[in-house]
């Protein structure tokens, strides 16, 4: 059995009655939380990955309202289930779990697998998806170990393991396997799930209120706050890019990004970037008429954007562009023409996203 941090003569039973005492009184009303449907719960928890509890739900609550049933989604267009996803960031997500499903509907005649083994082959679904959805919706006694567990677990065994380690991760998950309690772990899961989001937050902790606080070795020794000990991230690379806005006749050139590798499938504005040293306008007249065989020029700065993903940090300049000569021709079959007011069809990323309402701010 692999090692775990329970210590010895640790009160398994106290700590987990106090803990879902604590969340059964406590339970936030979110409308993942409202049926048992494994389909809804998944959906739910691929949204919740690196995206904040709040921002989710409207997100979650249309998407289910178009998409009711796993066969609904499974049936969809990916560019419709891209355009719901705006916004959210984190694309892969989206195409991926619309392509789970639609194993699920033709491998699993739609119900979605209970067992680690066969739920762990879906795209998108790593250890702690799967022990979310096993224990949430099939209550099976699986570990489900995110930033927010391992946070809790740190400061309650005083762990000064690096989180980022998947040795780490596997030791947590091992403590789980010792501490759900079996005859309710959907809701064990979920407890300390909540514990970390509500009460053990990463910056000052409430131990005073704390259900658990007679239980936590960090809170005795008075060192939560430096918990847990995370390895430092390499910060993100900063790239330059640089887009155009290209009209004609109360049109506007659009591109969609290729199918995968970053921001897969969305539309964006003509954009390239910009070598160091480079001359920003230049960059742009060279890179349109390379690839989309447009000569222009640039005729004023729009706006400069700026987004951060988890390893790379975009500085987006943006310029309107003239069209000095096209070889309609020979424009890719990625690119398209198309009316301002018909934007809002189209999947863009945030950065993207933000150039559409200057435009149509612009326009009203
Ligand atoms: S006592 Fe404090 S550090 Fe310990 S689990 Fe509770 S909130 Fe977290």
């Amino acid at each position: 059995m692999t090692e775990h941090y329970v210590p010895k003569h640790f009160d398994i039973e106290s700590f987990q009655d106090a803990l879902l005492d604590w969340f059964e009184q406590n339970l936030r009303d979110l409308p993942w939380r409202r049926d048992k449907d494994p389909y809804k719960i998944w959906v739910s928890e691929i949204m919740l990955q690196q995206t904040q509890v709040d921002t989710v739900i409207p997100y979650f609550e249309k998407f289910i309202e178009r998409f009711p049933t796993l066969e609904s989604l499974a049936e969809a267009d990916e560019e419709e289930v891209l355009k719901l996803w705006e916004g959210l960031g984190y694309y892969s997500r989206a195409r991926n779990l619309h392509q789970a499903v639609r194993e699920v509907k033709s491998e699993y005649g739609g119900k979605v697998p209970d067992t680690r083994e066969e739920i762990s082959r879906l795209k998108g679904v790593g250890p702690y998806t799967a022990g979310a959805i096993l224990s949430i919706a099939y209550n099976r006694p699986e570990p489900a170990v995110d930033g927010n567990v391992m946070r809790v677990l740190s400061r309650l065994f005083h762990v000064r393991d690096d989180i980022q380690r998947p040795a780490t991760r596997k030791k947590f998950e091992a403590s789980i396997r010792q501490l759900i309690a079996v005859h309710n772990p959907s809701y064990f899961n979920q407890a300390l799930m909540e514990l970390g989001a509500l009460v053990c937050s990463p910056k000052s902790p409430g131990c005073l209120l704390c259900p658990v606080n007679a239980f936590c070795q960090a809170h005795q020794d008075g060192v939560q706050e430096e918990l847990p000990v995370k390895g430092k991230a390499k910060p993100p690379r900063e790239v330059d890019m640089v887009a155009g806005v290209i009209m004609k006749g109360g049109q506007v050139l659009i591109h969609k990004r290729p199918d995968s590798g970053l921001l897969a499938g969305l539309w964006e504005f003509p954009n390239t970037e910009r070598q160091k040293g480079e001359d920003w306008e230049e960059t742009l007249s060279r890179f349109l008429y390379e690839s989309f065989s447009i000569k222009a020029e640039t005729a004023g700065h729009v706006m400069d954007v700026k987004h951060t993903f988890s390893h790379l940090r975009w500085n987006l300049r943006v310029f309107q562009c003239e069209i000095i000569e096209e070889e309609e021709a020979s424009l890719p079959p990625s690119a398209r023409w198309v009316d301002l007011s018909a934007l809002d069809d189209y999947a863009f990323p945030v950065s993207h996203g933000k150039i559409v309402k200057r435009l149509q701010q612009d326009g009203d």
